[in-house]
């Protein structure tokens, strides 16, 4: 079956959401394991509260995370509001090993963003502990927090190997991570093979004359498909119109639809 993604059709736009790529990798996972790593990275980069990497069984007692411990804690705090650092972080606690698979920005095909997708190999299972610090009125000038309590805790992230996909701009954000039975240099391929993940591929075709076009690498100039019809360029289109359409450049009447793939 050919996937195609839904394209988002207006005047100068013609787009395909760059995080249903990323769906689409998580659909053909080999496993259901990414979901314990998404839900930990989602965890450790929503706040501002510590946010520690333990094994899995770890009985931590409400004393030993007494931030005004003198010795510290002896556990790596891994949460930060960037993705990139919780990963670079885990990896300095010697948890994973992370190696980029993708860095790509929007050109040559019809995505709304860039995309990264970064092999992450998890060697040894962790759990995340969210603990979260307050300040009694008598300590408010204090450094460290007086209270402090085991806000959340994460299901067991197992060994193993992931794809771990960001979509944006400037700045990503976590689109979704695939637990993968392993991972190599055929990955990359693996993932340009994923019908619709390339996302540089448009179809257009008429409800009404049948008229068919396509257009290839982000192109918005369409040349007829095995038809009659004349080529035509988006940046011609007109009458954009409900279900993301446009007038059809060749009987009028129709409506045009596309698919990108
Ligand atoms: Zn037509």
């Amino acid at each position: 079956m050919m996937a195609t993604l839904e394209a988002c059709v207006s005047k100068y736009s013609l787009t395909v959401d760059a995080s249903e790529t990323i769906d689409l990798m998580v659909q053909n996972a080999d496993n259901p394991w990414g979901r314990r790593l998404r839900d930990a990275l989602i965890q450790a980069t929503s706040g501002r509260d510590a946010c520690f990497a333990v094994s899995p069984y770890a009985a931590l007692s409400h004393a030993e995370m007494d931030p005004r411990a003198s010795d510290g804690l002896d556990l790596p705090d891994v949460g930060d509001a960037s993705l990139c650092r919780v990963l670079s972080n885990l990896e300095a606690a010697g948890l994973i090993a992370t190696r980029t698979v993708l860095h790509e920005a929007p050109s040559e095909n019809y995505l709304t963003d860039g995309r990264i997708v970064t092999a992450v190999e998890v060697m040894r299972p962790f759990v995340l502990v969210t603990v979260r610090h307050s300040w009694s009125s008598g300590a408010w000038r204090s450094m460290y927090a007086d209270r402090w309590e085991i806000a959340e805790r994460s299901y067991i992230v197992p060994a193993g190997w992931y794809l771990v996909g960001e979509v944006g701009e400037h700045c990503y954000d976590l689109a979704g991570v695939a637990g993968m039975d392993g991972i190599s240099d055929d990955t990359f391929c693996w993932l340009y093979d994923l019908e619709g993940f390339d996302a540089s591929h448009c179809m257009a075709e008429c409800d009404s004359c049948g008229s068919r076009w396509t257009a290839d690498g982000g192109s918005w100039r369409f040349e007829p498909d095995w038809c009659d019809a004349p080529a035509w360029s988006f940046d011609d289109a007109e009458d954009f119109g409900p279900n993301e359409t446009v007038g059809c450049p060749s009987c009028g009447t129709g409506r045009v639809y596309f698919q990108i793939s």
